[in-house]
C-alpha cells in the first residue's frame, strides 16, 4: 500500500479513533493527530461522574495517553497544537504551539476533521461572568471542581443530559442546586409524558427544578452569582454551569470553503468525505441523515463520532465502508433512573410529518416474583401502515439500556411490530420476563394492527366527546388514589355481570393501571357488540402525560433536610415518631403499595406511624394523593436505597379523616364574565395555578366571557339575523381578544404578547389547552348563550353547558371563588 500522510485535526472521540484504526490499517503511513487541550483521548462522557465522585481517580479519565498513542500505534501526537487554518490548494495545515507561540505548517495527504461541538454560550448579559462555566474537557471539569470549593449553592442552566449528570453531580458533592430549563421538560429530545418522572426524580433529590424558566441576565454577587430569571425572580448562586447545547465546530472548514449543511454542521458524503475529497470530517462537528427522517441533522453523541473515525479512515486506505445514518440512541442517568430513546420521538414525527402510531407499557425489569423487580415505562411508535418499528424510549431504574438497545437493533433492521412478537430473547427471572417487556410491546402494537382491540390516547380521554364515555375497569383500591374526571368504574373482573349498565349507542374509553385489564375488557365489551378503545398505557399513561409528578408537591412532602446531604438521615419530625410498622412493599405495582399501607394503617393506633418502602416512582405521587383523601399526614417521602421511595405516614383521628372525606379535594370555582385579553390571561392563569396546586377548579364563562371559548374559523349554526349581527360584532376565541385598556388599536396589546413571547409567558390558547389537560372545568352558561345567541358548535371541544344551579352547586363545593370582569 502507498505510504501516505494523514493529518487529524482532534485527539479525542472520533480523532483518536480514525488515528488508530489508520494504523492499523496501514504500518507505511505517517499519522500525525493535533490536538489543542493537553490531553488526547479523555472520557469527555466521564467529566460528570468525577466532579460527583463516582470515579475518584482523575487519571482514570484518560483512556490513553500521548505516550501510549506513540507507543502501541507510532501515530505524532501533539497536543497544545491548535491548527489555525487549512489550505486545500497545497494540502497544508497552519498549526499554532500553544506553549512556545510558534506557528509553522504540515502538509498532507489526507486530512480528518475531528474538532467536535462548542458549548453554546448566547449573549446574556453578563455571561462572560468566572462565575458561568462550561463542561467539555478536563480543564473545564478541573475549574468546575476549583469553582465549587466553599460554595453552599450551584445553577445547573440547561436541562439535557449534561446538565441533568451535573445536577446529579453537585446533589452528590451536597451542594444545593437549582435546575433551570427553559421548555417545560427536562431531556428535550424524550417525549414529555416520558420524562415527567424524571422532574419527580430531581425534585425528590433535593433539585430546586425550575422548568419553563430562562436566564436573562447574571451579576456578580458576594455569593458569587446572582441570576435575573425569566419569571421576574432572581437566584443568588455560587457557580452556574451553562450546558444549554452544543454547536458544531465549523470555523476552520468555513475558512477553508468547506461546504457547510443546511443545520450548520460540516456537509460530508458517507463516506465522512467533505466537499474536498483529501479533506475527510467525522463527530460532533459535522451533519448526518437521520436515520428514520432522511433529514440532515447534528447529533453528537460518542458512538456515531468512533464509528465514522473509523470509517474515515477506511476510506482514505481505499476500502469502502459506509457511514449508514445515526438514529440517535442515548441514555443518561438521572440519580435513581435511567432514561433512555432511540429513532424518531413522537415530536420528531410530527416535525417532520411521519404519520405513527403508539403504544406504551409498563412492565417490570425482570420477573416480578424474583426479588428487586423495578418498573419499566416502554413507549413506542411505529408505522401505522406496515407496523415498521419507527422509535422508542424507556425509563425506569433497571432494565433500560438492554430494552433500548434491543429496539436499537430492531430499527436498525427495519424489524416490524410483529417481529417484535418472535423476538427470542434471554430469560431467567433475575433477567427478564419469559415475555420480555420488547416482546410485549410487539403484542401490543401487533394486537392494535390486527384489529384485535382499538386504542385511545391520554390526549383522547382528556376532551371525551359526548358521545363518549370513559369507563375505568380498576379495583375500587386502585381508583380511591385517583382516577380520570368523568370516569365510572366497573372493576374488570365484574364488567361480564355488568354489561347491562353500558349503553351501546356510546363509545367506551375503557382504562385500567397499565392498559391489560383494559384489552381483556375491551375484547369482552366488543364480543357483546360495544364499541370501545383501550387506553394504552392506561392510568399511568394518562398521570404521566398530565404531568401529575411529584415536583409539583407541597413543600411538606420534600424531605425536610433538603441540600446538603444527600444520605437524607431521618427528619426531626421523623424520629421523634413512635415507627410501629414498617412495610417492604419493594417490588410491588399500584395498588400494592397504597393496599399494604392501608392495612397497616388499619392495624395501628392514632399517632403511631407506617414507614412503607416501595420501588414503583407512581408510589411517589399516589401516597401524598392517599393521604389527600384519607386525611392521614405524610410525614415524608424521600428516596431511599437502591432506587426505592420511603414514605412515613401517621395516621390520624377519625374527626380529622372525616373532614377531609367530606370536603374531598379543594375547590376553586370563578366566574369569567370579561373577554379582555388581560383578565382571561388572568382568569387562566389562576385557573392553571390552583389545578396545579391540586384544586378542582372550575371556570364558569358568562355574558361576554363566552367569546374566549368561541372557535376561530368560520362555524355552521342556525341563527336569525340578530344572533348573526351580534355573533358577527363580538370577538371570536382567544386570538380576537383586546386589552381593556391601553389597546391602542391593537398595538399595545401587540406589545403585550412581544413581551410575553420574549419572557416565556404561555399564550393565551395554550393556558387555556394546559387548563384543559389538568382537567380545569370550563363551564358556558347556557343562558348566556341564549341571549347571546351563541350555539354549541361555535364553542371549542371539550366544555361543559351548565346553568347557574350548577354554579351554585359547584360554588358551594368551593373554598375559593372570584368574579373575573
Ligand atoms: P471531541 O471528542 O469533543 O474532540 C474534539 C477535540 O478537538 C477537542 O479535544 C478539541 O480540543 C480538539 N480541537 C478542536 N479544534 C481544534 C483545532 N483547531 N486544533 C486542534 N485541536 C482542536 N456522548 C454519548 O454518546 N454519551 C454520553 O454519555 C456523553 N456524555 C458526555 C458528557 C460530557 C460532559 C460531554 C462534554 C460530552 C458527552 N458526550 C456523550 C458527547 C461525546 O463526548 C461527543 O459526542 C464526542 O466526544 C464527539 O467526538 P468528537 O471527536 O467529534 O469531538
Amino acid at each position: 500500500m502507498e505510504a501516505k500522510k494523514i493529518v487529524i485535526i482532534g485527539g479525542v472521540a472520533g480523532g483518536a479513533s480514525a488515528a488508530a484504526r489508520a494504523r492499523r490499517l496501514s504500518e507505511e503511513a505517517e499519522i500525525l493527530l493535533l490536538e489543542r487541550g493537553p490531553s488526547v483521548s479523555f472520557a469527555n462522557c466521564g467529566l460528570p461522574y468525577h466532579i460527583g465522585g463516582e470515579i475518584a481517580d482523575r487519571s482514570r479519565l484518560l483512556v490513553t495517553t500521548p505516550e501510549s498513542l506513540r507507543a502501541r500505534f507510532r501515530i505524532g501526537v501533539r497536543t497544545r497544537s491548535a491548527v489555525t487554518a487549512i489550505d486545500p490548494a497545497k494540502k497544508e495545515v497552519e498549526i499554532k504551539d500553544l506553549e512556545s507561540g510558534e506557528v509553522y505548517r504540515e502538509t498532507y495527504d489526507a486530512l480528518i476533521l475531528s474538532p467536535g461541538a462548542e458549548p453554546v454560550r448566547p449573549p446574556i448579559p453578563g455571561i462572560n461572568s468566572p462565575n458561568v462555566l462550561t463542561l467539555r474537557n478536563m480543564e473545564d471539569m478541573d475549574r468546575i471542581i476549583q469553582a465549587l470549593d466553599g460554595k453552599q449553592h450551584a445553577t445547573v442552566i440547561g436541562g439535557g443530559y449534561i446538565g441533568l449528570e451535573m445536577a446529579e453531580a453537585l446533589r452528590r458533592r451536597k451542594i444545593a442546586t437549582a435546575l433551570i430549563e427553559l421548555a417545560p421538560q427536562v431531556m428535550n429530545p424524550a417525549d414529555p409524558e416520558m420524562v415527567s418522572i424524571l422532574h419527580q426524580e430531581l425534585t425528590l433529590n433535593g433539585v430546586d427544578l425550575r422548568l419553563g424558566t430562562s436566564v436573562t441576565g447574571f451579576s456578580d454577587s458576594a455569593k458569587g452569582l446572582k441570576l435575573s430569571l425569566s419569571s421576574g425572580e432572581t437566584l443568588e448562586t455560587g457557580i452556574a454551569v451553562l450546558a444549554i447545547g452544543v454547536k458544531p465546530e465549523t470555523s476552520l472548514a468555513k475558512a477553508a470553503g468547506l461546504a457547510l449543511g443546511p443545520r450548520g454542521g460540516i456537509k460530508v458524503n458517507d463516506r465522512m468525505q467533505t466537499s474536498d475529497p483529501a479533506i475527510y470530517a467525522v463527530g460532533d462537528a459535522v451533519e448526518v441523515t437521520d436515520f428514520i427522517t432522511r433529514q440532515p441533522a447534528l447529533i453528537p453523541l460518542a458512538g456515531p463520532a468512533n464509528r465514522q473515525g473509523r470509517i474515515a479512515a477506511d476510506n482514505i486506505f481505499g476500502r469502502d465502508t459506509r457511514y449508514q445514518d445515526t438514529q440517535g440512541t442515548a441514555i443518561c442517568k438521572v440519580f435513581n433512573l435511567a432514561v433512555g430513546m432511540t429513532g424518531l420521538s413522537e415530536k420528531a414525527a410530527k416535525r417532520a410529518g411521519i404519520s405513527f402510531e403508539k403504544v406504551y407499557i409498563h412492565p417490570t425489569s425482570h420477573a416480578s416474583y424474583y426479588p428487586g423487580a423495578a418498573p419499566l415505562s416502554i413507549k413506542m411508535l411505529f408505522d401505522p401502515q406496515s407496523g415498521k418499528v419507527l422509535g422508542a424510549q424507556a425509563v425506569g431504574s433497571d432494565g433500560v439500556d438492554k430494552r433500548i438497545d434491543v429496539f436499537a437493533v430492531a430499527i436498525r433492521a427495519g424489524m416490524t411490530v410483529f417481529d417484535l412478537e418472535n423476538l427470542e430473547l434471554s430469560y431467567a427471572p433475575p433477567f427478564g420476563s419469559a415475555k420480555d417487556p420488547v416482546n410485549f410491546a410487539g403484542f401490543v402494537a401487533a394486537n392494535a394492527l390486527r384489529g384485535d382491540v382499538r386504542l385511545c390516547h391520554a390526549e383522547d380521554v382528556i376532551n371525551p366527546a359526548a358521545q363518549q364515555k370513559l369507563l375505568d375497569v380498576r379495583t375500587p383500591g386502585e381508583v380511591s388514589v385517583g382516577t380520570i374526571p368523568g370516569s365510572m368504574n366497573i372493576p374488570a373482573d365484574e364488567l361480564r355481570g355488568r354489561l347491562g349498565e353500558l349503553s351501546k349507542e356510546k363509545e367506551y374509553f375503557v382504562f385500567c393501571r397499565v392498559g391489560h385489564r383494559g384489552y381483556l375488557a375491551c375484547r369482552t365489551l366488543t364480543q357483546n357488540g360495544f364499541k370501545c378503545r383501550n387506553l394504552t398505557g392506561g392510568y399511568i399513561t394518562y398521570q404521566r402525560t398530565i404531568g401529575m409528578a411529584a415536583h409539583e408537591m407541597p413543600e411538606a412532602h420534600h424531605p425536610e433536610n433538603d441540600f446538603g446531604d444527600q444520605d437524607f438521615q431521618p427528619t426531626a419530625k421523623d424520629t421523634l415518631l413512635k415507627r410501629v410498622k414498617t412495610i417492604d412493599a419493594c417490588g410491588l405495582q399500584c395498588p400494592g403499595p397504597i393496599l399494604h399501607l392501608k392495612q397497616a394503617i388499619d392495624d395501628i393506633q392514632v399517632g403511631e406511624a407506617v414507614c412503607v418502602t416501595a420501588t414503583d416512582p407512581g408510589f411517589v405521587a399516589d401516597a401524598p394523593a392517599w393521604c389527600n383523601t384519607t386525611g392521614h399526614e405524610l410525614a415524608s417521602l424521600e428516596p431511599a436505597e437502591k432506587g426505592s421511595y420511603r414514605a412515613t405516614i401517621i395516621k390520624r383521628s377519625p374527626a380529622v379523616c372525616g373532614n377531609v372525606q367530606q370536603s374531598g379535594k379543594r375547590a376553586m370555582t370563578n366566574v369569567v364574565f370579561s373577554n379582555d385579553f388581560d383578565k382571561a390571561m388572568a382568569a387562566f392563569i389562576i385557573a392553571n395555578g390552583a389545578a396545579a396546586a391540586g384544586y378542582e377548579v372550575t371556570l364558569f364563562f358568562t355574558f361576554w366571557g363566552l367569546n374566549i371559548l368561541r372557535k376561530a374559523g368560520p362555524v355552521t349554526a342556525r341563527k336569525n339575523l340578530i344572533e348573526k349581527m351580534f355573533g358577527f360584532m363580538m370577538p371570536k376565541g382567544p386570538d380576537r381578544l383586546t386589552l381593556s385598556k391601553m389597546n391602542m388599536a391593537g398595538m399595545g396589546l401587540a406589545m403585550i404578547k412581544g413581551i410575553m413571547r420574549h419572557k416565556n409567558v404561555m399564550s393565551l390558547p395554550a393556558l387555556i389547552g394546559q387548563a384543559k389537560l389538568s382537567g380545569v372545568h370550563l363551564v358556558v352558561c347556557t343562558m348566556s348563550m341564549d341571549l347571546m345567541g351563541i350555539k354549541s358548535e361555535e364553542l371549542i371541544d371539550g366544555i361543559e353547558e351548565g346553568g347557574v344551579a350548577m354554579y351554585i352547586d359547584r360554588l358551594s363545593r368551593s373554598s375559593a371563588g372570584l368574579f373575573i370582569s
